[in-house]
């Protein structure tokens, strides 16, 4: 088996400002670099003011969302050739608040994965389960299904060039964390999974955790075997925070 990198990604959501930005990485940059592998998803307007100011750091850019589309009458719409140009790295595709709030369906989240590996870009692709799933007891098919649909349209051997995160909708923002045992379950059946299509995309792929880790209780959820880092929203906000956090990974 071989390691995985640890891989700890900040999600900033839809906050943030140019001050935020040059604050935030003048503290990170102050704090020695941590081992795990790290990237911050900003808002798409904000990566041209983070590349300046992260610029020499070990933290790379990365988007939170990209369009399905290459270029042309789409207004609104972010590009992945854009996203590249201006510095981005990773982009987070089919998180829950996008496919809630702004109708990604399984088939678009495996469109802009597809659109952002023909830029170069690495997905970092989300998958997770509504309290109401959970209750009754479909986490792993409704994860399974929304994993296959992104399997299916480019192959697990792209899927490993990127990540994968399982976020469950109801630890979002809630202050709810899924139990290291419960995030272990879900992550152990997702790389068998992707074991079924191809063993080596299995073994190197790493599986964040998302769902309010916290200095507090990040180091329990990374010390299981299939976690391999997390996806941070609230506590990244704080440069401080999401260092501990890198630290527990
Ligand atoms: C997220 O937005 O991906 C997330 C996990 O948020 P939070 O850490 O705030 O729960």
């Amino acid at each position: 088996m071989m390691t995985r990198r640890a891989l700890v990604v900040a999600n900033w959501k839809m906050n943030g400002s140019t001050a935020a930005c040059e604050a935030w990485a003048g503290a990170f940059k102050a704090l020695p670099a941590p081992e795990a592998e790290t990237a911050l998803c900003a808002p798409a307007v904000l990566l041209g003011c983070l590349a300046q100011h992260l610029s020499q750091s070990c933290v790379a850019l990365g988007a939170q969302d990209v369009s399905e589309y290459a270029s042309g009458a789409y207004t609104g719409e972010t590009s992945a050739s854009m996203l590249r140009d201006i510095g981005a790295r990773w982009v987070i595709i089919g998180h829950s608040e996008r496919r809630t709030l702004f109708g990604d369906t399984d088939a678009r989240v495996a469109a802009k994965v597809r659109a952002a590996l023909a830029c170069g870009l690495k997905p970092i692709v989300c998958v997770g389960e509504t309290l109401a799933e959970r209750e009754s007891s479909q986490t792993l098919r409704i994860v399974e299904k929304q994993l296959t649909a992104v399997i299916d349209a480019v192959g697990a051997q792209a899927l490993a060039s990127g990540a994968v995160a399982y976020e469950p909708v109801w630890a979002i923002g809630t202050g709810k964390t899924a139990t290291p045992d419960e995030a272990q379950h879900v992550h152990c059946n997702l790389r068998e999974l992707i074991a079924r299509f191809d063993p080596k995309a299995a073994d190197a792929v790493r599986i964040l955790y998302g769902g309010s880790v916290k200095p507090s209780n990040a180091a329990e959820l990374f010390s299981q075997p299939d976690i391999d880092g997390g996806l941070i929203g609230g506590a990244s906000l704080s440069a401080q925070d999401f260092y501990a956090i890198c630290q527990a990974a």
